[in-house]
């Protein structure tokens, strides 16, 4: 993609309605634009991010074998009143009525409507497990959107919802969200620890809120050190069978506020383990049982053709929330990082002369041979000073830059700039290639 052609609008001031880095980084590299409180348009660079993350996240729950379909933003007022959450929701949902005064809603979550479709279809418990998940955009009236798309109004969200016959079918499906949440976020280099989670009125010990540890997150937690630093367990485990796996996880101590318990930390965590620190929650799993099923009658056969409620869970995963917490996570003063795995390109080409026509020819040839070997480029084939395109690319962070001018050019060499660790080499144009797609 050549940047002349493309739609990358920085800012060169800081934007004063930003409180934290990642806001203000996303305003500055030209990832969104703020509409209303809350509500923001995806321009071209950060929709490939989002793009990215939520691929990532698909690939993980069909791993974990949750089956993906896609169910309307707009949702019937009259589901939630058989749930009886239409009242209790509060001001966070946003009420429309439609042309013929039947009252509607835009779905700030989906259990309801999955729900419906399940008791429309499956009634027998040989059809289950079942897992279906949807990435769709949601809308809750948040009091304070704040943090840019951490807290917004519309957000992206990835939400699953597990039937089970029984209580230890419906363990098994959490455990299988458990592990590719874990997963999930280590693929996009973020460390997100599983902390036990308020669970309400159901009560039991399955809900976790997958934390990332940062200064300028909303929640306060506590957990045992050696938590932060496990890595992900990957995905050659036994699906079938992940207790173990899910309560090794789970043994060391790990709480949100809500859940603190500060004489049961002090007594299991030694004191030079103790973390108290700020996080942003960017999943969270819970097994609700029979809160929806029941009321609305989704009901199966068991084995011995008695019906009974299905048993439910629900799986969260905040997709674009996300895009501003691995800027958190990963940043320095220049601007962006981006992981590998999100970067919205592979490759910034750096051409600092355009006017020059060997510079341009070398990196045709580099475009052709990276894109031929499956690597994305940002051509920076604008007229601009050597400066501004440093710092341009500093800022949006992708994750290599290729420098190509005629002094290096004459010598046969380019410049390679690893973003990550600022580390520069200069070497021939095809050695440059072999680093990056190494
Ligand atoms: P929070 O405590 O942050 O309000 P929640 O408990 O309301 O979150 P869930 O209903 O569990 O969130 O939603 C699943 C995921 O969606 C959350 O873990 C979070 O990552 C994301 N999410 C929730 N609300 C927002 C929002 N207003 N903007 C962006 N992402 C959100
Ligand atoms: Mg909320």
């Amino acid at each position: 993609m050549r940047l002349s052609r493309y739609f990358l609008p920085t800012l060169k001031e800081t934007p004063a309605e930003a409180q934290i880095v990642s806001h203000r980084l996303m305003l500055r590299a030209g990832l969104i634009r703020q509409e209303a409180a809350g509500i923001y348009a995806w321009l071209p660079l950060g929709l490939k991010v989002l793009r990215r993350i939520e691929q990532i996240v698909r690939e993980e729950q069909e791993r974990a074998g949750a089956v993906e379909l896609l169910m309307p933003t707009m949702q019937l007022a009259d589901l939630w009143r058989e749930s009886g959450r239409y009242d209790d929701y509060g001001q966070e949902m946003l009420r429309i009525t439609d042309r013929h005064e039947r009252d509607m809603l835009f779905g700030p979550t989906a259990e309801e409507v999955v729900t419906d479709i399940f008791r429309a279809y499956v009634k027998s418990y040989r059809d289950l497990p079942l897992n279906l998940f949807n990435i769709q955009w949601k809308f809750r009236d948040e009091q304070r959107p704040r943090f840019g798309v951490m807290r917004g109004r519309e957000f992206l969200m990835k939400d699953a919802y597990s039937f089970d016959v029984d209580e230890a079918g419906a363990r098994r499906a959490y455990n299988r969200m458990f592990v590719a949440y874990l997963n999930t976020f280590s693929r996009m280099g973020l460390k997100a620890v599983p902390m036990r989670a308020d669970t309400g009125p159901i009560g039991g010990d399955l809900s976790h809120e997958f934390i990332i540890l940062a200064e300028t997150g909303e929640s306060q937690v506590f957990c045992d050190r050696r938590l932060v630093d496990m890595a992900a367990p990957g995905p050659d485990v036994d699906w079938d069978d992940l207790q173990a796996l899910v309560d090794q996880r789970t043994a060391l101590y790990a709480a949100t506020e809500e859940m603190h318990e500060p004489a049961r930390f002090e007594a299991e965590v030694g004191e030079g383990d103790r973390l108290s620190a700020r996080g942003i929650e960017v999943g969270h799993i819970f097994y609700f049982g029979e809160k929806y099923s029941r009321p609305m009658r989704a009901f199966v056969a068991g084995p011995d053709g008695a019906e009974r409620p299905v048993h439910m869970g629900s799986y969260g995963v905040g997709v674009s929330r996300l895009v501003g917490a691995i800027i958190e996570a990963s940043h320095d003063e220049a601007g962006i990082i981006w992981p590998d795995p999100v970067a919205p390109f592979d490759v910034a080409l750096i051409n600092l002369r355009p006017d020059d026509e060997a510079v341009a020819s070398a990196c045709e040839q580099a475009v052709q041979a990276l894109e031929q070997r499956g690597r994305s480029v940002l051509h920076d084939d604008r007229d601009d000073r050597p400066g501004a395109k440093f710092a341009t690319a500093d800022l949006i962070g992708l994750p290599w830059q290729l420098i190509i001018g005629p002094k290096g050019l004459a010598e046969g060499k380019v410049e390679l700039k690893r973003r990550a660790t600022g580390e520069r080499q200069s070497v021939p144009l095809e050695q440059a290639l072999e680093i990056i797609c190494a």
